[in-house]
């Protein structure tokens, strides 16, 4: 029956909304650890294939746009920072990548549990108004 379905839900509703507000403190605090040890540019290598150079690592970064770990280009323009061949430095830069990915991924959890929680609370309004409650602003209902 229809109505033990919605009863069912209904008694999980706030356990499930305390779940995910729960997340956000872990998730920022994961962001802030990110937090300006991330590189936003790209591999840019030199030499890789050639028969006695060693190759170079660059890395590259889009116009304008400032990096948490290498700045931003002086002219305003494109940075282009060179790492060079030294096998820690390229880990390093390579590392600082993949974890401004590792904080995309943060911030889109992060961003998708607040539009949830914030989607919540219109469905709440409308459950209960469709129940022909009123909700005040303080979330209590009459
Ligand atoms: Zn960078």
């Amino acid at each position: 029956m229809q109505t033990d379905k919605t009863l069912t839900l209904a008694e999980q509703c706030a356990a499930a909304i305390r779940w995910r507000t729960q997340e956000i403190p872990h998730l920022e605090t994961a962001l802030a650890d990110l937090d300006g040890n991330t590189c936003n540019g790209w591999e840019i290598w030199r030499d890789r294939t050639h028969p006695t150079k060693s190759p170079k690592l660059y890395v590259f970064h889009r116009t304008g746009e400032t990096c948490p770990l290498h700045g931003a280009s002086e002219d305003g323009g494109r940075l282009r920072t060179y790492i060079g061949c030294d096998p820690d430095n390229i880990a390093e830069a390579q590392a600082a990548m993949m974890r401004h990915i590792e904080k995309q991924n943060v911030e889109a959890q992060l961003s998708k549990i607040k539009y949830g929680l914030f989607s919540c609370g219109h469905y709440l309004d409308q459950f209960f108004a469709s129940l022909d409650y009123t909700v005040n602003d303080d979330g209590t209902i009459e």
